[in-house]
């Protein structure tokens, strides 16, 4: 079976909606998918929904990938399986929108001191429309003004840590959304671990502080992991005794990252699904 517990819709960053993610997961052969847009759960009723009007065989769990902050680094965890109606949860998320939003108007003011381009914030949230804004939106309104060429340049002169748009994260620690994601009755897990670029000492680190917060897993498999960083990451996991998870972080569609795709654990991994009864026992 597929497990792709890690991607994003219009609600977010993601460039399909949320009924052409599910379409393109049901055509990649995903069977059990989790919407996890930023610091955001809009989108998932309108995919059970659709998932109930056309009996649709695919399962979907839900899911939010929450922005917080450890070492003055942007960390991403993304929660699984958990009540979104839940208050407390409610109440986590409109704060981070909040700071989203904040953040936001800050990076369009330091991209605007460049004097290459204006109108930054209403014209990334334009993008944005109803969806929760991110840099992403940001790059993509920098790119129709042809201040960059790519997202990637967008990132790498002005969006990235260290760049001249880049607002030192605002986020709340990693604690207070483990904690939220637990109240809701989900699972709270690592999100790409590889992706923040980080020594081995310091992932490491990071794995340690993300247990002694509560965490329950790491994303273990993505379909972009070379071989021995996923034995990297198994072996994390079994020393720190959490579980993994899988997820492609699809975005949009691309030759490099798709649904479901390469979504295999290295060995001696325990899946974050081994906890759901209907999964328990699917390998
Ligand atoms: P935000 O949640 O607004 O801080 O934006 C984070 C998102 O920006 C990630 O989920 C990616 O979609 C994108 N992103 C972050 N870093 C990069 C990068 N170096 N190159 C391209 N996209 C990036
Ligand atoms: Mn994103
Ligand atoms: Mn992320
Ligand atoms: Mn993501």
């Amino acid at each position: 079976m597929i497990f792709d517990l890690h991607c994003h819709s219009t609600v977010s960053d993601g460039k399909l909606t949320p009924k052409e993610l599910l379409e393109r997961a049901v055509d990649k052969g995903v069977d059990v998918l989790a919407l996890t847009d930023h610091d955001t759960t809009d989108g998932i009723a309108l995919v059970q929904k659709e998932i109930d009007d056309n009996e649709l065989a695919i399962k979907l769990i839900s899911g939010v990938e929450i922005s917080t902050c450890w070492e003055n680094k942007d960390i991403h965890i993304v929660g699984l399986n958990f009540d979104p109606s839940h208050p407390a949860m409610v109440e986590y998320l409109a704060n981070q929108s909040i700071i989203r939003e904040e953040r936001a108007q800050e990076i369009g003011r330091r991209v605007e001191k460049t004097k290459l381009i204006d109108n930054v914030y209403l014209g990334a949230k334009a993008i944005a429309g109803e969806g929760q804004i991110g840099r992403g939106h940001i790059a993509r309104y920098m790119i129709e003004q042809a201040m960059v060429k790519d997202n990637a340049q967008a990132f790498k002169k002005y969006l990235a840590r260290g760049k001249v748009g880049y607002v030192p994260s605002p986020w709340p620690d990693m604690k207070s959304a483990i904690d939220v994601i637990h109240q809701a009755g989900g699972q709270a897990i690592l999100a790409h671990p590889m992706g923040y670029k980080l020594s081995g000492k310091w992932l490491r680190k990071l794995t340690i502080a993300f247990k002694a917060a509560g965490g329950d897993g790491l994303e273990a498999a993505g379909c972009q992991l070379a071989p021995p960083h996923r034995q990297h990451l198994a072996a994390l996991a079994q020393e720190y005794d959490l579980l993994g998870s899988s997820g492609s972080d699809f975005h949009f569609p691309s030759s490099w990252i798709e649904l479901g795709r390469s979504l295999y654990f290295a060995k001696g991994v325990t899946p974050v699904w081994s906890l759901w009864p209907e999964y328990a026992h699917v390998s």
